[in-house]
């Protein structure tokens, strides 16, 4: 049995064997033992007189321990159960002066600087326990809506996925790199024979095989080398990104909005005890904060996206809204909205969810000249059939459209953006063979675990986070 399954089922009068790390040693008496099953520690009531002065004077936070014992009803306050102990064995040194982790509140920068110990902390252990069941939940929500998961590549041929900047794979020589007459590198001597990438999206390739196979969605790692030192950005980050044939974009938001919605109940259902501690911790945190300036508690801000409809509001009505809005016309935005075709910010998306809505915001139908050239042009020639979807403390969390699937268009499309078509032909060709209407988006996990969690920054919720000179561990 694991302490989850002890504090479970208190299987009182059993004599069982557990193993974990040791949180706290109180009064030479009194062990907090985890071994990461749950956020709760066991109460583990040394019988000193039976232990040695040495192992007692190893029993030490951090420490790793076996320990036989019986469970008992609990003499104390915190706890039903406790486990009374027979033989206790020091499973490995360490040495209480140097660990980095004693028992008092320690910074999440500092935290990041031991992202090898952090693991080991309830925090940690409660966000990783929830990322855990988030990634259950999105591949249980698809599997039982009919998609079929397709594992799109990592080293992608095409730089013309649109979405950012890529990190370059080769096998060249840097130093010494074979040249073409003109001087320039000669990708066609590289190990794929020309210039290749690790993917930014699978959107491309995802939306080839729901023209075949219906319903899919990708869920892996993208890559983007982006400068951008943000509380939101990851230079590598998992992203899930469903593809559906015969949907439009209004389909495509009731599919976003309900999975968001399912992935959300799931963990208040399943993963009650990591969220209270979060919801808790949160508490704390604000504790000192004025009231305006606390954000909502964590479970209730869970529920209250979970059991209210998504706002849905065009990028037109949008920037009317901005327009007029007050940090506009005081000028404290840092950009100012003014015409038409802007560009929003994350300020203004903030503004837009967290002040004039006061809920999760679907923005739709862009101007196409800020938006990728695989989006479905409106009627109107200047918008296109794009979304947004935006939640509070987090700004965007989805993006997707309605795919273009008319061969002219999006062959001009191409042409517009100053991408070479023949880097493209296979996407293009799938216009010209039985096309139909197709939409899907971009769900970036992380973004949603930090929503899910209340942190703050997404370096904290990816195990070992990849950001601009940053590779260590
Ligand atoms: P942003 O404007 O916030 O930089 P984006 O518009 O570049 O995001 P998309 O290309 O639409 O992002 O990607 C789809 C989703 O992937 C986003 O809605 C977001 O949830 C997530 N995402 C994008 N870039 C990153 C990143 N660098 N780190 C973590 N998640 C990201
Ligand atoms: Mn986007």
């Amino acid at each position: 049995m694991n302490i989850k399954e002890i504090i479970d089922k208190e299987p009182i009068g059993q004599e069982i064997e557990i193993k974990g790390w040791v949180r706290t040693f109180r009064s030479n008496r009194f062990i907090a033992l985890n071994d990461g099953s749950t956020v709760k520690n066991l109460q583990v009531v040394v019988d000193f007189e039976n232990e040695s002065e040495d192992t007692l004077k190893r029993i030490t936070t951090g420490a790793c321990l076996k320990i036989e014992g019986v469970v008992v009803e609990s003499q104390g306050n915190g706890q039903t159960i406790e486990l009374n102990s027979k033989m206790i064995e020091i499973l490995g040194d360490s040495d209480p002066e140097e660990y980095p982790l004693q028992p008092k509140k320690h910074s999440m920068e500092f935290l990041r600087e031991i992202a090898h110990l952090r693991p080991r902390t309830q925090t940690f252990g409660a966000i990783f326990r929830l990322r855990h069941a988030l990634q259950f939940a999105v591949h249980k929500y698809f599997n039982d809506n009919g998609f079929f998961m397709v594992h799109t590549p990592i080293v992608t041929g095409s730089d013309a996925e649109g979405a950012g900047e890529m990190f370059r794979v080769s096998m060249l020589d840097p130093a010494n790199p074979p040249k073409n007459e003109d001087g320039s590198i000669n990708w066609k001597e590289d190990f794929f024979g020309k210039e290749t990438n690790l993917t930014v999206s699978g959107q491309l390739e995802a939306e080839l095989f729901a023209l075949g196979l219906g319903k899919v969605y990708t869920f892996g790692p993208t890559f983007r080398a982006e400068n951008s030192n943000t509380t939101r950005h990851l230079a590598e980050f998992w992203m899930i990104e469903p593809e559906v044939a015969f949907n439009d974009l209004f389909d495509n938001m009731d599919l976003a909005e309900d999975c968001l919605k399912y992935v959300i109940r799931y963990v208040i259902e399943q993963c009650g005890d990591d969220l209270n501690f979060l919801h808790e911790r949160q508490l704390q945190e604000e504790k000192g904060l004025p009231e305006d300036k606390r954000s909502m508690p964590l479970l209730e801000k869970l529920k209250f996206v979970s059991e209210n409809e998504f706002v849905r509001c065009s990028y037109t009505e949008a920037i009317d809204i901005l327009r007029n809005s007050k940090p506009n016309k005081k000028k404290k935005f840092q950009y100012i909205i003014e015409e038409w075709g802007a560009d929003l910010q994350s300020e203004h998306e903030r503004y837009l969810v967290e002040k004039h809505f006061g809920k999760p915001v679907i923005l739709y139908d862009y101007p196409a000249s800020i938006k990728a050239f695989y989006m479905r042009l409106n009627e109107d020639g200047k918008t296109v059939r794009a979304m947004d979807i935006l939640f509070p403390g987090i700004g965007e969390i989805v993006g997707g459209s309605q795919r273009e699937e008319r061969y002219d268009i999006l062959k001009q499309k191409v042409a517009d953006f100053g991408i070479e078509e023949e880097s493209l032909w296979w996407y293009l060709e799938t216009r010209k063979f039985g096309t139909c209407v197709h939409s899907g988006f971009g769900l970036g996990f992380e973004r949603l675990i930090n929503f899910v969690t209340g942190m703050t920054n997404i370096r904290d919720v990816i195990p070992f986070p990849r950001t601009p000179k940053n590779a260590e561990f």
